[in-house]
């Protein structure tokens, strides 16, 4: 890749100033496939005083200039979509046909969704009707620091550059080290897509050096950050003495509340869920909780559904899942099987060890866990890995209790058939979102959880939003 070691500031390729090599690996093969540069506090002052000089013009650029950039923006990612697919695979090991249709399609999906939301979005008004002496503006926050995972590179990144760029925001992108092809892909594709220069700027870095400086820089007015929340609670702490906003999209624990008149294909279609993206997603539902009188059917089905789930390499076509991302995941992921068996969850399938004929790569086992409670490892920590952790339950409250009994609260599921049961559940659990019975939400939801996953709201016009600051303008002459 031309640009693996660059950095793009201020409309052009540049080496960096203060860079270190960082070995990106194929974790389907642990072979090194790329080198490129992390960077430090002379590149960060770089950028962010490129994206500060881009600011007032930017600021003041009219709603027909934006949309014309988003939208060749998206003329010029379809064009590269595949590519874009092949990159992610091989960065972070999502199989390729996986990475076309879900990873790589998520920028067109969140692309088409903005130039929606932007069209029906009022960016000023009125207080309200009768009161026109009164002016509400909302306008661009400044300069922005997106700042990335590795776990579905291009939904991130174009959930945070799409909205800042249409609110009039510049902005740098940090995507994750773990993930750094796809980052410099869409930064190729944005120059060619014309954006002007200093508005986007992108650096790679790791946490520790070009994540917290720019967390902490006086001329970054908000950090958008989706990550681990180990991550945004030091995020949060590095951008308190500046008082920047801080929107965070942290990790998950999700509930998967199976009741007994649920549809006979719901526990399978769990299991396909967790095991998604091999189990590395936020929203993931890892805690399967089922109805009592319907509990030893659902483990037996899980069980066969765990042990038909294919592992391969990302580079093969089919419906497998992929290895884990990097080898300290994996040792974390092997980590938490092991404390999952020590603590007395029963393993129904799975377990310590790579699947059979999977000698190099970062594979692990599908594995499902029974008879937990909710006080193990398995029921509490984001394991992010294809392992599902199953308990009974009694009574709806019961269900409802485990379910909320936990520090994240980003999404939740809900399996019935009764739909005042569903309503009712759908409103007790503590999270941002409920998909109940497979059902997907509709585009342009608001995406973000509640407690510790996290307090912003990504996609539609809540994820303009995040953006921008809102001005009360009082004795505004009427036209
Ligand atoms: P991570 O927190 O290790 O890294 C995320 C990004 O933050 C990377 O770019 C990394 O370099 C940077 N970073 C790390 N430490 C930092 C620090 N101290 N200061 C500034 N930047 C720092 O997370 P990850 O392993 O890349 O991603 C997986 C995590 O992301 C999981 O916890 C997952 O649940 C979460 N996630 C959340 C959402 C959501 O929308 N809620 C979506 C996807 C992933």
């Amino acid at each position: 890749m031309d640009n693996a070691r660059n950095f793009y500031i201020n409309g052009a390729w540049v080496a960096p100033q203060a860079g270190t090599e960082f070995a990106v690996i194929d974790p389907s093969t642990e072979e090194q496939i790329e080198t490129i540069s992390l960077g430090g506090q002379a590149d960060t002052d770089a950028a962010v005083a490129a994206a500060k000089a881009a600011f007032p013009k930017w600021r003041l650029s009219s709603r027909a200039e934006r949309r014309e950039l988003m939208e060749s923006i998206l003329s010029v990612y379809r064009k590269h979509s595949d590519a874009m697919a092949e990159a992610i695979s091989a960065e972070m090991g999502a199989p390729i046909d996986m990475a076309k249709v879900q990873q790589s399609g998520t920028g067109t999906y969140h692309l088409e969704g903005f130039l929606d939301a932007f069209d029906a979005y009022a960016f000023e008004g009125p207080l309200r009707p009768g009161e026109e002496d009164t002016h509400i503006i909302k306008e661009p926050i400044g300069v922005c620091a997106l700042i990335t995972p590795w776990n579905w590179p291009m939904n991130q990144i174009t959930l945070k550059v799409i909205p800042a760029l249409a609110t009039g925001c510049t902005m740098v992108l940090k995507p994750s080290e773990q993930s750094p092809l796809s980052g410099i892909l869409f930064t190729e594709i944005m120059h060619e897509a014309g954006v002007p220069a200093g508005v986007y700027n992108m650096l790679n870095g790791d946490g520790p050096g070009v994540g917290s400086q720019l967390s902490a820089h006086k001329d970054v007015d908000m950090v958008s950050f989706t990550g681990s929340t180990r991550a945004g609670k030091a995020i949060t702490i590095a951008a308190a003495e500046t008082i920047k906003r801080v929107a965070l999209e942290l990790g998950g624990k999700g509930a998967n509340i199976v009741f007994a008149d649920a549809d006979p294909k719901a526990v399978k279609q769990g299991i396909i869920r967790c095991f998604n993206n091999t189990g590395q997603s936020c929203n993931a539902p890892t805690r399967m909780l089922v109805e009592r009188s319907r509990y030893d059917q659902a483990v037996e089905e899980a069980k066969a559904a765990a042990e038909a789930t294919k592992v391969n390499a990302a580079s093969e076509e089919g419906r497998h899942i992929g290895p884990l991302v990097s080898e300290m995941q994996f040792g974390k992921v092997q980590d938490l099987i092991q404390k999952g068996i020590d603590e007395g969850a029963r393993l129904v399938t799975g377990g310590v060890g790579r699947p059979e004929g999977l000698n190099r790569g970062f594979y692990v086992k599908p594995t499902v866990f029974a008879d937990c409670t909710n006080d193990m490892t398995v029921m509490r920590e984001e394991i992010f890995g294809p392992v599902l952790s199953m308990m009974p339950f009694d009574t709806e409250d019961e269900a409802i209790e485990i379910a909320n009994d936990t520090d994240y609260g980003l999404t939740n599921y809900v399996q019935t058939t009764d739909p005042a049961k569903a309503r009712r559940v759908a409103r007790a659990v503590r999270s941002g979102m409920v998909d109940m019975n497979g059902k997907a939400r509709g585009a342009g939801s608001p995406f973000g959880g509640m407690k510790q996953s996290g307090n912003g709201r990504e996609g539609g016009h809540w994820g303009l939003d995040e953006f921008v600051e809102v001005r009360a303008i009082g004795g505004w002459p009427v036209e």
